[in-house]
């Protein structure tokens, strides 16, 4: 897709847990090329959104599209399929495989072979591409020389750049990250700010998950917060950093 075209609306999304409504009546689209940060206190409904949008949670009520068609009733192996990769808050490497291996499970997953049958059934030819399609995408991301590193020993910054280069194997169009940022140092965010301009500059779009204001401030395009699962303004970073019932709701907060 053209940069600037719609790529991702979400209409009237909601996700209700028994009682409770996490996510409320959600509206808001991503354009190709474009860097969306998703901001909100804890418990706001962000994660929800995120797996409504990636397939993890069927909504209960409203529409996803995604390039013009309908993605909230397929399953998520589909709309990773269709274009959507991510990343999980909590990091799921393998520790004790290499980045080169971890990356390779993302790889894997594009060619829509069960997990189970993994790397044991491929044949060799098979698992030369994973490896290569994993190295591209690990040279992309800047970690060609922990490459052959356990996952487990990288920094908690790496390891984070590794997953995006995992949810990059599978060719997305648009990326979800969850919370990328978060327990790491000043310059490991840094890092990984260089590693998302960069895929913006290549056309990725990308909706981020954040917590740290500073961080997604210098970064995104525009945000979009969330407080008690509805969304309570949408914005470009300055306008946001300006809205009174911003700062009240999730700066005091
Ligand atoms: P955030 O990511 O913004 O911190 P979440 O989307 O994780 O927020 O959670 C939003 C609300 O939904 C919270 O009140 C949370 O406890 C609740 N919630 C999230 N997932 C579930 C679930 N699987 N079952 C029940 N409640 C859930
Ligand atoms: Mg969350």
């Amino acid at each position: 897709p053209a940069r600037g075209e719609p790529l991702l609306d979400v209409a009237a999304a909601r996700k209700e847990f028994g009682g409770l409504v996490a996510v409320r009546d959600m509206d808001f689209r991503i354009a190709a090329g474009e860097i969306v940060g998703l901001l909100g206190p804890n418990g706001a409904g962000k994660s929800t959104m995120f797996n409504l949008i990636s397939g993890v949670l069927d909504a209960t009520s409203g529409e996803i599209r995604f390039r013009g068609e309908r993605i909230d009733q397929l399953p998520s192996r589909e709309i990773l399929a269709r274009g959507i990769g991510r990343t999980f808050q909590h990091v799921r490497l393998i520790p004790e495989m290499s980045v080169l291996e971890n990356v390779a499970i993302g790889a894997h997953s594009r060619l829509q072979v069960g997990i189970g049958a993994a790397m044991l059934r491929l044949d060799r030819e098979a698992e030369a591409r994973l490896r290569h399609e994993a190295a591209r995408q690990i040279e992309r991301v800047g970690l060609a020389e922990d490459m052959h590193r356990p996952a487990g020993s990288l920094s908690l910054g790496q390891q984070r750049i590794v997953e995006i280069a995992r949810a990059l194997a599978t060719d997305p169009l648009l990326l979800l990250l969850d919370e990328p940022a978060a327990g790491l140092r000043h310059l490991e965010k840094q890092a990984l700010a260089e590693v998302l301009d960069r895929l913006r500059g290549e056309g990725m779009s990308v909706l981020i998950v954040e917590h740290d204001m500073d961080f997604v401030m210098n970064l995104v395009d525009r945000l979009v917060v969330m407080e008690f699962g509805q969304k309570l303004a949408e914005g470009l970073p300055l306008e946001i950093q300006n809205n009174p019932a911003v700062l009240e709701a999730y700066l005091g907060g």
